[in-house]
């Protein structure tokens, strides 16, 4: 948090302090090209990577169908979840530790917070050596984590109620990102930096032997880089129906906010970390009420399958009956308080829930970004990193490769 407005002086002192830093190879701009890249989709994946690679000095141009986080994009949310408890997986642990650090900066550049640190607390119904190990990891890294019995979580946060619940673990320094805003915020960074961001829909690419020499857009316009990052979220398989096609799966995740008794500050940011109950496997999880929007919940288990275009964006009366549900056994004072928001939005699933990131197959200068799968967002920044060091020739994580994914439906998920 910061309490200086961002300038524009600042930012470009800032971002070409940044890019002063060497070149990367192949970063030098494609003869005849227009761009050095054409980044297409503004969400948070092409968000962060267009940043990258304009604070190296490439040539950017960033295109949205629709607008940056707009309202069906899957980044389009208010907030979204930064921890690094992943189960002890190291990958993804030290993923979202590094990009904590460029969230925090993103948010100290900007006057009004763009991470909120209320910290995160898991809640188990028992205790297991995979959390020690995942402790154990984080700790390693350096990331505070407390191990909590109920007695103290109780004495900390009343508001809860652990019935079946029998140990906590809680992060102090994680919290919540706000979504939409962030995005936006950093697309406008990336303007002021001298990127190029234009609204228009690129047309799925057509075969042109072993690269694409331009794209088309709906409008009839061709655009030309040297090279191209589609970071289409759960509109890849549209674009690429051979190459990523049921490789992600959309599914449709209702979110819904609740506003507390008038005056009642229990669940608010001061008072309530962000939460994930794990007690089952459908995994309910929420935020404190940020910004005045209202206490959050939502079901990470995987809604019907959707269509980001078509799909009906109301809440149906058994999915709210199912939530209030849920709040009178785990926040019985939210129960029978008025909906004041709800949301429609959707993961967009890799079959493994691991990041799809990778060269196209048949042509060597596009790359396919996506495969979030509910947990990408925190990531943006190190997916940014990476894919720009991808395109310049560094090493890949074979856990993203296309051939990591198999279409949904031809092995268990
Ligand atoms: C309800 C919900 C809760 C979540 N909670 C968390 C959380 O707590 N923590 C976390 O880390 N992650 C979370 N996630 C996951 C995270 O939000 C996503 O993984 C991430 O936002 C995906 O970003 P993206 O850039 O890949 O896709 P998107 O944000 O969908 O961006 C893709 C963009 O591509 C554009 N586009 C598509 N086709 C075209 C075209 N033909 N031409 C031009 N533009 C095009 C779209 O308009 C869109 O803006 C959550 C997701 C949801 C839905």
């Amino acid at each position: 948090m910061t309490d200086f407005p961002v300038s524009r002086r600042g930012l470009l002192g800032g971002l070409t302090m940044a890019g002063a830093m060497t070149a990367p190879r192949g970063t030098a701009a494609a003869p005849g090209k227009s761009w050095d890249y054409v980044v297409v989709g503004a969400g948070v994946f092409g968000a962060w990577t267009a940043w990258t690679l304009r604070r190296r000095r490439a040539r950017v141009l960033l295109v949205d169908a629709w607008g940056p986080a707009h309202a069906r994009a899957s980044s389009g949310g208010e907030t979204r979840l930064i921890r690094t408890e992943y189960a002890g997986d190291p990958l993804y642990t030290r993923m979202a530790w590094d990009s904590l650090a460029e969230w925090r900066s993103l948010s100290a550049r900007h006057e009004n917070a763009l991470f909120h640190q209320v910290g995160a607390l898991y809640i188990f119904p028992r205790d297991d050596a995979g959390i020690d190990r995942s402790i154990a990891l984080q700790r390693a890294l350096g990331i505070p984590v407390e191990k909590l019995p109920v007695a103290d979580m109780h004495r900390r946060w009343p508001q809860l109620s652990y019935a079946d619940i029998t140990l906590g673990v809680y992060q102090p320094t994680m919290g919540a990102l706000m979504a939409r805003r962030s995005v936006q915020a950093l697309v406008t960074e990336f303007v002021a930096a001298g990127g190029e961001y234009r609204q228009m829909e690129i047309l799925p690419p057509r075969a042109q032997g072993q690269g694409l020499s331009g794209i088309e857009a709906s409008d009839g316009r061709t655009l030309s880089a040297g090279r191209y990052v589609f970071a289409c979220g759960p509109w890849l398989p549209r674009l690429f129906p051979d190459v990523v096609g049921a490789r992600i799966a959309p599914s449709r995740q209702d979110v819904f906010f609740f506003a507390p008794d008038p005056g009642d500050a229990r669940f608010g940011e001061a008072s309530l970390p962000a939460w994930v109950d794990m007690s089952s496997a459908d995994l309910h999880y929420g935020f404190p009420d940020i910004e005045s929007r209202g206490f959050k919940v939502a079901l990470d288990a995987h809604g019907p399958k959707i269509d980001p275009d078509t799909a009906d964006r109301r809440i149906g009366d058994q999915a709210l009956a199912d939530v209030r549900a849920y709040l009178a056994r785990r926040f019985p004072a939210l129960a029978q308080r008025p909906l004041a928001e709800s949301r429609v939005c959707q993961y967009e699933n890799s079959d493994n829930g691991d990041l799809l990131i990778d060269r196209h197959p048949g042509w060597g200068n596009v790359w396919i970004v996506g495969g979030g799968s509910g947990h990408g967002f925190k990531h943006g920044p190190a997916v940014g990193r990476y894919v720009a060091g991808l395109t310049d020739g560094a090493a890949a994580e074979p856990r993203f490769l296309l051939a990591a994914h198999a279409p949904h439906g031809e092995r268990p998920a």
